[in-house]
């Protein structure tokens, strides 16, 4: 599982999972570019990683923008050279039933979920299939691109869409030797869980301590939480791995809680 001269673009980077991506990226040898809507955590991300011996570049790219993509992965080959492995992973959460939902909410989460999963793949796509180089493209999905929660419409939808989208890259991508995956994770402890444990609380009436053991964990085999350790470790995989043997699936990491 080597990354050695290879580039990576993370998107939502400077937090949570894609931080933990990016760190377990340049351990296993690749330049990360830490591609953030926060430009200041970005920075201090890529400082982080670079006082560690580490080759980090801090972009602020708000992933639903197209011209801000553009300009984006132009900056990273522009620094780097080259794109060898897009994590499209900056996501958020949004928590509402539907008949309480408003559109500006929908639209802003899918813009960011979908939206930003095609604007990255597009722009990475194009310069991997010039390059001639081959590539890995990685989405960050989810256990609700397999299965529904109540309170979370647009991040269902959008995390099933991903799941599509990667299918079509998968076989589109495949003569020019650039393959993708979805990682799907189970709960994991991040800002993006944190803020909405008191939130569930409210919508449903129950402690925070009952939204985590009867909510997030219930179905785990063990009732723990996924590490940002575990979802890292299984995206250096998927990223290094040779060949198209391994393209167009996705991989659920969260303590049993979906079994395919
Ligand atoms: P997080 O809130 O810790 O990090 C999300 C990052 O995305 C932040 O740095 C934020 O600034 C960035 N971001 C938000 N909007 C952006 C935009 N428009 N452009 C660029 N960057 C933007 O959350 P996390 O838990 O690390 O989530 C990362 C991904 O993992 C998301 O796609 C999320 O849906 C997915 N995921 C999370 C969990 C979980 O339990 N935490 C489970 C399954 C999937």
């Amino acid at each position: 599982m080597n990354l050695k001269d290879k580039t990576a673009m993370i998107t939502g980077a400077a937090s949570g999972i894609g931080r933990e991506i990016a760190r377990a990226f340049y351990k296993a040898g690749a330049k990360v570019c830490i591609a953030d809507i926060s430009w200041e955590a970005a920075r201090t991300t890529a400082q982080e990683i670079g006082e560690e011996g580490g080759d980090a570049l801090a972009v602020a790219m708000d992933v639903s923008d197209e011209q801000g993509v553009e300009t984006g992965v132009q900056k990273v080959i522009a620094s780097f050279g080259r794109v060898d492995v897009l994590v499209s992973n900056a996501g958020i959460q949004h928590i509402a039933p539907v008949v309480d939902l408003s559109f500006a909410n929908w639209r802003r989460l899918i813009a960011i979920h979908l939206d930003g999963a095609f604007l990255t793949t597009r722009a990475c796509l194009r310069h991997m299939q010039a390059a001639g180089r081959g590539g890995s493209i990685l989405y960050m999905g989810s256990v609700h691109s397999k299965q529904a929660s109540p309170l979370k419409a647009p991040y269902v939808a959008a995390k099933h869409g991903l799941l599509g989208l990667c299918k079509v890259v998968a076989i589109e991508g495949a003569q020019f030797g650039v393959r993708a995956n979805l990682i799907c994770p189970g709960f994991v402890r991040t800002p993006l869980v944190d803020q909405q444990i008191p939130e569930q609380a409210t919508r449903l009436g129950i402690t925070e301590e009952e939204v985590i053991k009867k909510i997030m964990l219930k179905d785990t085999v063990d009732g723990e939480f996924t590490t940002t350790a575990d979802v890292a470790d299984l995206a250096v995989f998927l990223a290094s791995f040779p060949s198209n043997a391994l393209t167009g699936q996705s991989i659920v990491v969260s303590h049993g809680w979906h079994m395919q």
